[in-house]
């Protein structure tokens, strides 16, 4: 396929009189058309037309058409990889891997519609003779909430993109979707949209279904979430970008549910007897896990929490020397190498941090960074918890098991929080497990917060800022709930019930 650099618009490809420039790590700036408000328009009003036949589509239907997109991704599967790696400076390796997730995605939510148990169909039946007053009939079932608009990020050009998460539990919730494509990767954009559409085509799906508009300035991104035809956004990136989608979403004069995935930075709390038995090889796992993807990872370890003493000198000696092995890394846009720079600048200048291992990096490139504070500096100071995107740590010393207690209730809501612990850390474990409940949408123990797997019991999510809406998650089966929406049938006539209450 050659690059267009057009939106895809219920089923036509459409041109704009205005393109922005995207650069490629690897050749020639490309020319993309620039999304405008009027383009939003079309594709919302084309989302709602499609809506009433959309969702009235069988479970079985739409399982197939979730199928036949992951078969269409499959079969541009070299050319997405192609794009992908010129675009974004991923290896193809780490591409091959995403592009499995996400037609991975697709099938399991295949699966998940077809089991039926998402649509939590619930019975109370008619007492006529129920005294004082009888009881009607009464019905519930989950209906699809209306047009979906979905924000490609910048760090997943497949699995958090156009026919990622977002838009495979939308789609099999039985809601059209209107995405806005990210200017870091608008190939690896066409060329997925072109595989929905192809599908759409294959299973007969309304065109209005699915459309892709790229983008080039704010102005698609803020008519798309102002849009009185979108019901709901799912979107993942900055806090800053976030914020003001989810703030425009709370002023419409139909307020709607913003689901956005907006920064974390994932702590990791070492515990004695774990760190008196494995300090070292923990440090290199830590490491590892850090640098990982050049640290681009919603679930990147950023934060350490240790007790002082020579364990956790240790640590950091050796996960410093893990990191000073690491080359620099290509970061996925200018502007993401930029702030990453910009914030760890603005994090090592804070009083009470010392840098453990300064780095130096250029232009697109990002090599790591590993800084140390005190468990008093870090609770006074709320800028050290910032998320820096990139491999950047901050290890926070604390004095003892009760400074590590008070930090770990000083952190805002995360995606992950970590235990490293054995079984002589237990008592500690049991005292902090309460704190980071409250504190993560996932807990772990004895393992690397990177690396989502994508399940029925996945939560990914976690309090604000973390997320937008505590109660989603947008990875596994259970995104589909955000996309739904109960009502209750009173009474109704069988003729007129929807199809999955007969
Ligand atoms: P971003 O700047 O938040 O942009 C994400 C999307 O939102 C883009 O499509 C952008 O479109 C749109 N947008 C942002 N601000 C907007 C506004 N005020 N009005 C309308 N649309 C707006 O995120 P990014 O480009 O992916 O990366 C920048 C930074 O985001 C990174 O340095 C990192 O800090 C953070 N990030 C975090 C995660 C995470 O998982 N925590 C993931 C990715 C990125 P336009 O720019 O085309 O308007």
């Amino acid at each position: 396929m050659t690059f267009q650099g057009k939106h895809l618009i219920a089923g036509d490809w459409v041109g704009s009189d205005e393109t922005f420039s995207s650069q490629p790590v690897t050749g020639a700036p490309i020319a993309v058309s620039k999304g405008t408000s009027a383009q939003v328009d079309a594709a919302a009003e084309a989302a709602e037309a499609a809506f009433p036949a959309y969702a009235a589509t069988t479970r079985e239907e739409r399982a197939a058409f979730l199928e036949a997109i992951a078969d269409e991704i499959d079969a541009r599967g070299d050319a997405l990889t192609e794009i992908g790696t010129a675009e974004t400076g991923l290896p193809a390796g780490r591409l091959e891997g995403e592009r499995g997730r996400t037609t991975g995605q697709l099938r399991l939510f295949a699966a998940h519609i077809r089991d039926g148990a998402y649509l939590d169909r619930r019975h109370d039946e008619a007492l006529p003779d129920r005294a004082p007053l009888p009881r009607p009939d009464l019905r519930m079932l989950q209906r699809p909430i209306g047009p979906v608009a979905v924000f490609g990020a910048s760090n997943f050009p497949l699995a958090f993109s156009t026919a990622g998460g977002d838009t495979a539990s939308a789609l099999a919730a039985g809601c059209p979707v209107v995405v806005k494509g990210h200017e870091a990767h608008p190939g690896t954009a066409e060329i997925v949209a072109e595989a929905i559409h192809a599908a759409i085509e294959a299973t007969g799906m309304p065109a209005g279904t699915f459309s892709m508009i790229h983008g080039g300035s704010h102005e698609v991104g803020g008519a798309l979430v102002r849009h009185p035809l979108i019901k709901a956004v799912g979107f993942t990136g900055s806090l800053r970008g976030g914020k003001a989608l989810y703030d425009l979403c709370a002023q419409r004069p139909e307020p709607i549910p913003f689901f956005g995935e907006l920064g974390s930075i994932n702590p990791m709390f070492l515990l004695p007897a774990a760190m008196s038995a494995r300090a070292e090889e923990m440090a290199k796992g830590w490491a590892g896990s850090l640098t990982m993807g050049a640290g681009q990872f919603c679930t990147n370890p950023g934060a350490l929490v240790l007790i002082e003493g020579a364990e956790t000198e240790a640590f950091l000696a050796a996960a410093k020397e893990a990191l000073e092995a690491t080359a620099p890394q290509t970061m996925l846009t200018e502007g993401i190498a930029d702030a990453y720079r910009a914030g760890a600048k603005t994090l090592s200048s804070q009083s009470g941090v010392q840098e453990v291992m300064t780095s130096s990096c250029d232009q697109r490139n990002a090599a790591p960074y590993l800084l140390r504070t005190t468990g008093s500096a870090w609770m006074e100071n709320e800028t050290l918890g910032h998320e820096v995107f990139g491999p950047l740590g901050i290890a926070i010393v604390v004095r003892d098991e009760d400074e590590m207690l008070a930090v770990a209730k000083s952190f805002a809501g995360q995606l992950t929080a970590t235990l490293m612990m054995d079984e002589g850390d237990t008592a500690l474990g049991q005292r902090l497990l309460p704190v980071l409940e409250r504190m993560a949408g996932r807990v772990l123990a004895n393992g690397f917060p990177t690396g989502v797997e994508v399940c029925d019991a996945m939560v990914h999510g976690g309090p604000y800022p973390a997320s937008t809406n505590f109660g989603a998650t947008s990875v596994g089966t259970m995104a589909i709930r955000r996309f739904l929406r109960p009502v209750c049938y009173q009474n109704l006539p069988e003729a007129l019930l929807p199809q999955d209450l007969k």
